[in-house]
């Protein structure tokens, strides 16, 4: 039963780890857009060097950055660490929600006051 699988911790935070995988490369794309007043809808991410489309081997979070040695596939321009860091970061807050709160009313509370600092975060760096 799903409900009691959510109350055993180790899988709650696996799965808040994953989360926030997922959303950490989203606040990534935030963190590049908002401050250049972009749509974060569309167009599909790019290449900041070569506006390459990145196809789905470049988004999976941190092992498409490790698996290309921190460079663009297409132009080998370098991609900034600051993309995986960020990914980790976010998973390592999830994972801390997740272990702090059983129940998903305040595991999506945490995770959205998480989300909004660590999207400040990468505004920040990304200037
Ligand atoms: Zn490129």
């Amino acid at each position: 039963m799903p409900t009691d699988l959510f109350q055993i911790v180790w899988v709650r935070v696996a799965l808040g780890g994953i989360l926030g995988l997922i959303f950490g490369s989203f606040i990534t794309m935030l963190g590049y857009r908002l401050p250049r007043r972009l749509s974060i809808v569309r167009p599909r991410s790019s290449c900041p060097a070569c506006h390459h489309a990145l196809g789905m081997k470049d988004l999976f979070p941190i092992f498409s950055w490790l698996m290309s040695g921190g460079r663009c596939r297409h132009c080998k321009a370098p991609i900034s660490a600051r993309y995986p860091i960020l990914e980790v970061l976010t998973s390592l807050a999830f994972m801390g929600c997740f272990f702090v709160s059983s129940t998903p009313s305040c595991i999506t509370i945490a995770c959205l006051c998480s989300m909004l600092a660590l999207t400040i975060l990468s505004i920040l760096l990304s200037r």
